[in-house]
């Protein structure tokens, strides 16, 4: 059986032209047709109302048949990576694993007072799975609001790694300096734990470097036990491995090995997985962003089902998510609203709703750029979405504070959060009786008594009760 399969795949490749086309849809009924066809999403984008799939001809016939809107992107993905191959050359202007490893290790050694690089972890082919602490007194656990950051756990969107690399050195490098840049990334290192794992699938990111077509997706898990790695059956997708409500379904995770979205035997089968898990269980980071590629939005959980989490955490989770679409003008919300399809099983559910073992972190996961190797040929696109994301990441790590301490208490009124919050001129649009009889935090943590930046800002009444103020 298996050995017939793959001579279909093998007779299939040869014969077809692959293609990447963008498949658009009108209504649900649409929607669920090409989920249901073609489950292996590239990438979705629930605004614009379309989906990128890899098909051959026969499928494009298919699509065609169905009176969808396509448009091819690349009409022959293998001739379009041969073209590519000498820019493609270690990765063009992204990182290898081996160029991250060994840039990390060099700041490691640069900032010993500031950094803790730890293995986390091993893949199956024994690979490390770095992640740098940053943070004052690095070997210690200071109890200080922690935040997480992770690039790769999918092999082909590198685009993570680069974002979390430049992190780490803005910090590093701007650490103690005069200027803006200086003081914020001085009250992050000195106030704040962060850890960072530019590459959570080492295995799968390196198999990049030779696969002919730089698509590889999920880690190398030998599912069918023959002892070497074949790419037709093997793999599983970390970012459907996770322990929270998998399985729930097979939307958008499948239980079939040689899928794209193979979520593997069981929950937290895979060692990678594993290693975030131990990571966030002792870290309990209470902010976080999963770097992925690519549509440019910004997803909330929940994942696995077409809803948010209770309240107040969705207007928490939104509100947040708000005021980082300020930096990229971004859409977010849940996945069903962003990508257009649930999934069980991600990082983003696991790391918000396991309460448990460690508290809950307002996960997101970002979907930077227009295309997996966007820019392999372009230092400008890395720079232009570093711009769009690190401000994210230094406003989420503000807010942990926030989140950290008072977030049991947190009040939010029954009013759409848009209308009701978002203001101008929180003197006109909050009632003064609220007003004068509430203390009022700033983005720091500290009181003040005026608003003057645009930002969250958060409201104590006498009662101990929390509102959340969003100020343009
Ligand atoms: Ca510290
Ligand atoms: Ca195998
Ligand atoms: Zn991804």
């Amino acid at each position: 059986m298996v050995s017939l399969i793959l001579s279909i795949i093998l007779i299939g490749s040869s014969n077809y032209k692959i293609m990447l086309a963008r498949i658009y849809y009108q209504n649900d009924e649409q929607r669920l047709k090409i989920l249901q066809n073609h489950p292996d999403i590239l990438a979705g984008n629930a605004i614009q109302k379309w989906f990128d799939v890899l098909i051959d001809e026969k499928e494009y016939e298919e699509f065609k048949n169905m009176n969808l809107k396509i448009e091819i992107q690349i009409p022959d993905m293998k001739e379009y990576m041969k073209e590519n191959a000498r820019i493609f050359i270690d990765f063009g202007k992204y990182y290898t694993y081996n160029e991250m490893k060994n840039e990390i290790m060099q700041i490691a050694s640069q900032y010993p007072n500031i950094t803790n690089l730890d293995t986390i972890g091993f893949s199956w082919y024994n690979k490390p799975i770095l992640a740098m602490k940053i943070s004052d007194n690095p070997q210690m656990d200071e109890n200080e609001p922690t935040g997480i950051f992770t690039g790769v756990h999918h092999a082909r969107e590198p685009i993570g790694c680069s974002i979390c690399m430049d992190f780490i050195r803005w910090l590093c490098q701007n650490y103690n300096q005069p200027g803006g840049a200086g003081d914020t990334a001085t009250f992050l290192v000195n106030e704040r734990e962060i850890w960072i794992v530019p590459v959570v699938n080492p295995d799968g990111y390196v198999y990049n470097e030779i696969d002919p077509q730089g698509m590889w997706r999920k880690n190398q898990r030998d599912n069918d036990g023959n002892g070497y790695f074949n790419s037709n059956y093997d793999g599983v997708d970390l970012n459907r491995n996770y322990g929270y409500m998998w399985g729930y379904d097979n939307w958008g995770s499948s239980p079939n090995p040689p899928d794209e979205t193979y979520r593997g035997p069981s929950a937290f089968s895979e060692p990678e997985t594993q290693a975030i898990r131990q990571l966030c269980n002792s870290a309990k980071p209470q902010v976080g962003i999963n770097f992925h590629s690519y549509s440019n939005v910004i997803i909330t959980p929940w994942g696995y089902i077409n809803d948010y989490p209770p309240e107040p955490d969705k207007t928490i989770y939104l509100a947040m998510a708000d005021t980082m679409n300020d930096y990229n003008g971004w859409p977010y919300g849940n996945s069903s609203a962003t990508v257009g399809y649930t999934a069980n099983g991600t990082s983003d559910d696991w790391m918000y709703g396991e309460q448990n073992q460690k508290p809950k972190c307002f996960a997101y996961t970002f979907e930077v750029g227009s295309a997996f190797w966007q820019a392999v040929n372009d230092t400008n696109i890395i720079i232009q979405q570093i711009h769009q994301t690190r401000p994210c990441m230094i406003y989420l790590l503000y807010r942990a504070q926030h989140f950290v301490n008072i977030r049991e208490k947190i009040y939010v009124d029954k009013v759409h959060f848009k209308k009701g919050f978002v203001t101008k001129d929180p003197f006109k649009s909050i009632p003064e009786k609220i007003l004068s009889n509430s203390k009022i935090y700033d983005i720091m943590g500290r009181k003040t008594d005026k608003f003057d930046k645009s930002g969250l800002y958060i409201l104590e009444d006498e009662k101990g009760n929390y509102r959340v103020i969003l100020l343009k």
